[in-house]
């Protein structure tokens, strides 16, 4: 399995020649954006150790779904912990190799970003801030009108809201389920896959 590449692929060279390289030759596809914590894992709070992530069942066989009808899959997840000092970036890439290897090749991704910013000093990098699905959607040639947002809370939809995407569904399987009433997603899920079974449906036609 070739991991995704990870973190802020913007400051790294190999990942800047690997977008250059593909910018002519890549069609601009539709995405699929999906938070991590509460969505593809077990919300643990503040994850900083691999022994604690627990990928939920079904979820590679949903994102597999998902990339055999033309969707690339880019995880998105706010990483406050880093920034707080609860754990480090070195901590978050074991955490996110772990990720990686429970999704196994059938739940492989196009690309992961995290923002380790704080809520009180953040740049619009941090969900609800669109900036962390534009900077995929200019690496990654994605075509965000057609493109989708599966997360647990309220600044995912946010963040899906502002960058422009067709919709978002809300998964049920977070910490704060009752965010739902809080903001307007396209649609409310049990899970990963049945939020997958609703954009296959609804999304491209
Ligand atoms: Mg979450």
């Amino acid at each position: 399995m070739n991991p995704p590449k990870t973190g802020s692929l913007r400051s790294r060279p190999d990942s800047r020649s690997f977008v250059a390289s593909n910018v002519n030759d890549v069609p601009i596809s539709p995405a699929v954006f999906l938070d991590r914590d509460g969505t593809l894992m077990t919300d643990v709070e503040y994850c900083g150790d691999p022994a604690r992530v627990a990928v939920f069942p079904g979820a590679a066989d949903a994102l597999a779904r998902l990339r055999s009808r033309g969707y690339r899959l880019v995880m998105i997840s706010n990483q406050s912990g880093i920034g707080r000092g609860y754990f480090s970036e070195d901590d978050f890439q074991r955490v996110q190799t772990e990720v990686f290897h429970q999704l196994g090749a059938r739940g492989r991704l196009d690309g992961a970003y995290h923002c380790p910013e704080r809520p009180e000093d953040a740049t619009d990098r941090r969900k609800p801030g669109p900036g962390m699905i534009r900077e995929a959607a200019a690496e990654l040639q994605l075509d965000l009108a057609r493109s989708w947002i599966v997360g647990d809370s309220r600044a995912d939809v946010e963040a899906g809201r502002r960058a422009g995407l067709a919709g978002s569904v809300f998964v049920l399987t977070g910490k704060a389920p009752e965010e739902r009433l809080q903001c307007e997603p396209d649609a409310v899920a049990l899970d990963l896959a049945a939020a997958v079974d609703w954009i296959l449906k609804k999304g491209l036609k």
